[in-house]
């Protein structure tokens, strides 16, 4: 059996999904958009796609199917996915719907979606960046966030609480999106602004994973750091949810509602909901699992990990228990606290040695130039930790965050 995984050349998940790929015992090919020198030695191992270009990224593997026949694709991260849904569609495997991938893959078309099938979230206005940022101030209520329509991790993403606010973050935006990678990535997508109303109150993402429409909720995380702009960085993620039953059964509704007004009935997915008083908002919902390296904080059964997890799905294998351990587990993605090189990380032993710490992982590298939010997209690293209580995998985590420094020149 051969799955072809794609994976984007920045992502943090290649070795997750390998080292579950080698667990399967099934062959992979990796797909990536900038060639591998060992290509011409493994020609079945590497191929390169453009996966901004989901059709002729479908042709390529058409091609090479009837060299090396693929059992399964599986796209790694949100830049992959409608190349995933195209290239599965050609080869004849199962596979997500063309449309419903674009859908939770740009938040316009996932924002009109969602409204269509009255699934509750903020107010939204898609904008082209032709227009009159100032008329546009002036056509939207406060607080409201502005964010491009393709980009991931928080990137662009900003609130404003008035007219000068907002063109302000206009203007910000427009940099990022000018950009001339960013802007080649998104094409017509880069032309666009979309502004919402902001959605007050704590926030989860949750993982999960669709069968024929079902929805299984593979984890629930609470993000126990408030997020109230201008920017929004991600930094802890905690499983089980403090959330009362009611509201996390709410909130599996609310999510498989909307994986459903997008389309999407298979595979894995990636939401993020606000907790407002008039109940769970979707704020995104993409067809991909859970990005950096957080997925390392789950166990499923017996000791499965997520990408096994995804693989098992996408190659018609027999899941036996997709319920995650009773330990309570934490991540943080550790925050770029301002832009410089990063010249010295000190603290690694320190955090390490907390208890309930089980592993600190700094995936920046010395000499690298950081960019915080709103226009970086990395992180410094991840710290993940295990606890009998949501609250001692949290502490565990700010402790060791706290025993961490980084010299940034
Ligand atoms: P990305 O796909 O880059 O993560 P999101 O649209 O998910 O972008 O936004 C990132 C974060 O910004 C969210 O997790 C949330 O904390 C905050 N955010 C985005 N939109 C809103 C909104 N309408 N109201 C409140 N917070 C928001």
């Amino acid at each position: 059996m051969r799955v072809l995984l794609l994976i984007p050349t920045t992502s943090y998940r290649t070795s997750d999904f390998l080292e579950a790929a080698r667990r399967l015992g099934v062959d992979v090919t990796v797909a990536s958009e900038e060639p591998s020198t060992v290509e011409a030695w493994h020609p079945e191992g590497f191929l390169t796609l453009d996966f901004s270009d989901p059709q002729g990224s479908a042709e390529r593997v058409a091609g090479f199917a009837t060299r090396f026949p693929v059992q399964a694709v599986v796209g790694v991260d949100d830049d992959t996915t409608v190349a995933a849904a195209a290239i599965a569609g050609a080869l004849g495997l199962p596979h997500v719907p063309i449309a419903a991938a674009i859908a939770a893959r740009h938040k316009g078309t996932m924002r009109q979606a969602l409204a269509e099938a009255a699934v509750p979230q903020p107010g939204f206005r898609l904008f082209s960046r032709e227009e009159d940022p100032e008329r546009a101030a002036g056509e939207v209520a406060y607080p409201c966030v502005l964010k491009p329509t393709f980009l991931a991790a928080s990137r662009g993403v900003i609130r404003a609480d008035d007219p000068r606010g907002f063109a302000a973050a206009w203007k910000r935006i427009s940099e990022i999106l000018d950009d001339t990678d960013v802007a080649r990535k998104g094409g017509p997508w880069a032309e666009e602004i979309l502004v919402e109303e902001y959605a007050p109150g704590p926030e989860v993402a949750l993982e999960g994973l669709l069968r024929d429409g079902d929805l299984s909720i593979l984890a629930l995380f609470d993000k126990p750091d408030p997020l109230e702009g201008p920017f929004f960085e991600e930094t802890i993620y905690v499983t089980p949810s403090r959330q009362p039953e009611s509201t996390q059964r709410s909130i599996a509704q609310v999510a498989s509602h909307a994986a459903l007004a997008l389309g999407l009935r298979r595979g894995p997915i990636h939401a993020e909901l606000r907790i407002t008083q008039a109940g769970p908002l979707v704020i995104e919902i993409a067809g991909r699992s859970i990005g950096g390296l957080c997925s390392r904080v789950l166990r499923f059964g017996a000791g499965t990990s997520l990408e096994e997890l995804i693989l098992r799905d996408a190659l018609s294998l027999p899941i036996f228990d997709s319920s995650r351990e009773s330990r309570a587990a934490g991540v943080m993605m550790i925050p770029i606290p301002r832009a410089g090189v990063l010249e010295e990380v000190a603290g690694i032993e320190e955090a390490r040695a907390v208890p309930g710490i089980e592993d600190v992982v700094v995936s920046a590298h010395l000499g690298q130039r950081l960019v915080p939010l709103p226009e970086g997209a990395r992180y410094l690293g991840f710290l993940f930790s295990r606890g009998e209580t949501p609250e001692s995998a949290e502490a565990a985590l700010r402790q060791a965050h706290g025993k961490m420094k980084f010299r940034i020149r």
